[in-house]
């Protein structure tokens, strides 16, 4: 068989069938099988169900888990926080529809360059990493 692109890492990899859209690499598999999940979530009312009796079964036998967890983990925590805040905000003021297109913005910002500077936190939005926190200065053209 011919050797394909795993879409989770990019590199080329030989199907055991014509199913295996994933390198066996155990991130691309936890990668896979996250999608896997998400799309059986939203598509099987039941799944959704079993999953949602399932998780609070378990967690009623773990009462302090989230509490070690955060504990555990700080970084993650204050990720946690971030797109917690993020959330909140897009439910107080959603975004206008006619401004936005997917993920990015249609009108480009032409002037008021200065105002980008500051800290920002870059967010995956489509698979599980970890959020990373930037700071983007803005560079003076010099004329020379
Ligand atoms: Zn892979």
């Amino acid at each position: 068989m011919e050797s394909v692109p795993c879409p989770a890492c990019s590199t080329f990899f030989v199907p055991r069938n014509k199913s295996q859209g994933f390198c066996s690499k155990p991130a691309c598999q936890r990668i896979r099988k996250a999608l896997w999940q998400k799309q059986k979530l939203a598509s099987d009312p039941d799944y959704k169900e079993g999953q949602r009796l399932s998780q609070k079964k378990w967690l009623q036998n773990n009462p302090d888990y989230w509490e070690k967890y955060r504990r555990r983990n700080p970084k993650k925590a204050n990720r946690n926080r971030v797109l917690q805040k993020i959330r909140n905000m897009k439910q107080q003021h959603p975004p206008k529809p006619s401004k936005t297109f997917g993920i990015a913005k249609m009108d480009s910002r032409k002037s008021s360059l200065q105002s980008l500077s500051g800290q920002y936190w870059l967010i995956p939005t489509v698979a599980k990493m970890d959020a990373v926190k930037i700071f983007i200065a803005t560079v003076p053209i010099n004329p020379s």
